[in-house]
Parts: C-alpha cells; structure tokens; sequence
C-alpha cells in the first residue's frame, strides 16, 4: 500500500480485530492477529480480498477496503469496499496449518460476512484453495452450503468461469477503448508490461490476441526486451510458474526493471506492483499510454509530471477492475444456482468496463482533469448521493 494512500486516514464504517490461536504442526499453539473492515454499505455489501501477508495491519486493511469501495463505484456495481487479513508468514506454514489458520480466522468473524453483509475474495498470499476452505468454514456453522459468501473459488465450487483472466482482460478491454481515443491503433502498437504474475501475464496474452506487439516484459528478478516483438505464448508456457524464468529466454536482451518502464514503446501496463513510476523516473517514460494493471503502481509526483508531459493514463480503480466485476458475476451466479458460460462472462465484462470507461472519459473532459481524478469523482459521487439518498437512521 501506497504511503499516500495511508496518509489520507480514510473512516472505515465497521471494523473487527481478532486474535485467535492455532495449533501448529508440532504441537505449539501460536496466536494470530487478523481484520476486517467495512469500509462503507451505502451502496449493498461489502466487498474485498483476504490478505495473509506478514506485514497486514489495521491502517493497511482499512485503507485498502477504502480503495474498494471507490473501486466497485466506479464500474457501478451494486458493493461497498471491504479488506481483511492475517499477519503471518504463510512460507513459515504447512498446508494443513495454512488451512487451519484460514477456518479459525473465517470462524472469528463469520458473525460479519456473510452473502448478504460482506463477502471475501483472494488477496495477496490467499487463492482458490483458500476461499474453498473459507466457503467450507461458513456453511459448516449455517448447516448448509452458502457458496455466496465468498468469491475465487474454484470453479467445481461456484467458482466463475473466466474470473482467472478478468483483470488481464478488463486491462486490455480498457486499453483497446484508450487506444481508439487517442487514434492509435491496437493493433501494431508497442507494449510493454512490467510484471508476469496473473495480471501482467494475461495482460501480455491479450494484447498479442489484439495485434499488438508485446516487446518488454518483466518480473521480479528482471526483464527481457525484443523490438521485434516477444513470443507470450510460449513464454507463459514455459516460464509463468517460475519466478525469474522468462530472463533464461535467448531471443532478447535483458533489461533491468527500472530500464524495462522507459523503454522505447506505445504502451505501458505496470502490472506488479506499488509505487513504480514516481518523480525519479516518470519524465523518461516514452509511453504515450500507460495502463494501471496493479494497484498504486504511480505516486502522485510521478502522476502530475506525466499529466504534464501529456500522457495518458488510465487509472487502477477503472484498468484493474475487471477482477472484482468477475467477483461480482460468481456473486450473482452463486445465488441464483445458475452459471454462465466463459463467453457471457467475458461479454458482459467487457461491457461494463466500455462503459466505465466511456464515463470517465466523459467526465474527464466535462472538468478538464485527468482520467484518475475523473473516476474518483464518479466513484465518490456516487457513494456521497446512496448516502444521501438513503438518509440518516432514525
Ligand atoms: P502475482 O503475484 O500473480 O504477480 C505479480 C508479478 O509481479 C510477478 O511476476 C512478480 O514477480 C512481479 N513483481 C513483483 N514485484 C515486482 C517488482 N518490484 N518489479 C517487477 N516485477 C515485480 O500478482 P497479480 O495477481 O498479477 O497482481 C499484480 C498487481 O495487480 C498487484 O498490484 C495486485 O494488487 C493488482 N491486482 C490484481 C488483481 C487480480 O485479480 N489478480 C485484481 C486487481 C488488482
């Protein structure tokens, strides 16, 4: 999380702190720490990931649940943000003691979610298994099985069709509608993508689908580049589950990842992590486009010098918001018992990110700001007229 985004101290509408014992593979009980927070329910549930990461607290969580709740605004589905998550080292855990974590800390405040009140997603260091083990947990306690209650899961499960690649494909979707704005074709344009994990990956795959020609690509421990163009096909093939394998490819140059985000190209999709383009390096982007694939990947500083120098950037709360319209999809297929094929799923999702996108756009040029400062001010407005509308109890 951004330190930006702490710093705002945004007012969370319920939060919950639980500590709760496990016991460990050998016999020790170690106590946890974990949250949820509500941020706001003007709008229906909540809505929002599960962290296990060692470095969770209640100022990260409730900013991030914040985030959300801007997040779901803006794509105009019907949630309201939530976080939640445990500190721990989920490296330092069997699979049996991850499991047990997962059903002590859902069991801790299952008296808060629910499928009508707030329903769970996979966050950083949490994954189907996990929202499997969470659906189990919750239903045990009602006596029957509530797949509603949380979204990821895998697809035998209530899971949706398509929710793998929605945050790559809403990126893409987005960029396509960008590119037709700015009149530069798709098409033959020149992408760059920093990150390989599941965003950055699909991102990279889609793209190629469009024409595009994807000519940097990196992860954590380095990039490579082609100006020729990078085959993503064969390189997810062999190299996406192996962090670091894509620098083995011998068809190109390696490049660092703080080379790979000014390299020479139309098209930028920071789609790893926080805080990547700031003052020190946003004037040497030569992209005329760039795409938020992760969250936070620009500071404030590296958002006014783009904005001045006339780059387009189309902001996370709107490119990365193909995953939670997804979670929102499993939401409604799981309460209606009735599921989709890939085809509608991807359909419908493209649908709604055109149309986010269309008014953003429309409002970006109605207040002549940018795209970020557009989406929030549809996102808060919305939020601000529920409110409103709904008035105050009693
Ligand atoms: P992931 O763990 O699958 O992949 C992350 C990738 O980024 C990996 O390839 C990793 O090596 C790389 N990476 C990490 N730190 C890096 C660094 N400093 N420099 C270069 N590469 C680095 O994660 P993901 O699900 O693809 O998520 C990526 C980003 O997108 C995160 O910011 C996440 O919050 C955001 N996001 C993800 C989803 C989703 O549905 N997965 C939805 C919305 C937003």
């Amino acid at each position: 999380m951004p330190s930006w985004v702490l710093k705002t101290g945004p007012v969370r509408q319920r939060q919950m702190i639980v500590n709760f014992p496990v016991v460990l593979d050998n016999g020790r009980v170690e106590v946890f720490e974990g949250f949820r927070v509500q941020h706001n329910v003007s709008r229906g549930p909540t809505k929002g990931g599960i962290r296990f990461h060692p470095e969770v607290d209640l100022n990260e969580t409730t900013a991030l649940a914040m985030w959300m709740t801007w997040k779901c605004a803006i794509v105009n589905i019907p949630y309201g943000g939530a976080k939640g998550g445990v500190r721990v080292d989920i490296k330092k855990l069997s699979k049996r003691e991850l499991e047990k974590l997962t059903r002590r800390f859902i069991s801790e405040i299952s008296m808060i979610i629910g499928p009508d009140v707030d329903i769970p997603a996979p966050d950083m260091g949490t994954n189907a298994q996990v929202m499997a083990w969470i659906m189990d947990t919750y239903s045990v306690g009602k006596g029957s099985t509530v797949t509603g209650v949380v979204t990821g899961k895998p697809v035998p499960l209530g899971g949706s069709e398509g929710r793998v690649e929605a945050t790559g494909r809403g990126v893409i979707t987005a960029t396509a509608e960008a590119c037709q704005v700015m009149e530069m074709p798709l098409e033959g344009a020149r992408v760059v993508v920093q990150g390989f994990g599941n965003v950055g990956s699909i991102a990279a795959k889609l793209a190629v689908e469009r024409g595009a020609k994807v000519v940097g690509i990196s992860d954590r421990v380095g990039g490579i580049y082609n100006a020729n163009g990078l085959p993503i096909h064969d390189l997810i093939q062999q190299y996406a589950s192996v962090e670091g394998g894509i620098t083995d490819f011998k068809d190109a140059d390696q490049v660092n990842n703080e080379e790979l985000l000014t390299l020479d190209c139309d098209i930028l999709i920071p789609a790893a992590t926080t805080e990547q383009l700031h003052g020190g390096n946003a004037n040497d982007v030569k992209a005329k486009l760039i795409v938020e694939g992760a969250n936070g990947p620009t500071t404030p500083q590296a958002d006014e010098i783009l904005a001045d120098r006339g780059v387009f950037v189309i902001p996370d709360v709107l490119a990365n918001a193909g995953g939670v319209v997804v979670s929102y999809f499993e939401w409604v297929q799981d309460l209606q018992a009735f599921f989709w094929e890939e085809n509608e799923v991807n359909t419908k999702l493209e649908k709604i990110i055109k149309n986010s996108f269309a008014n953003v756009l429309g409002t970006m040029q109605q207040h002549k700001t940018t795209m970020r400062t557009a989406a929030y001010i549809i996102g808060v407005k919305r939020v601000a007229d529920a409110t409103v509308t709904r008035g105050i109890y009693p």
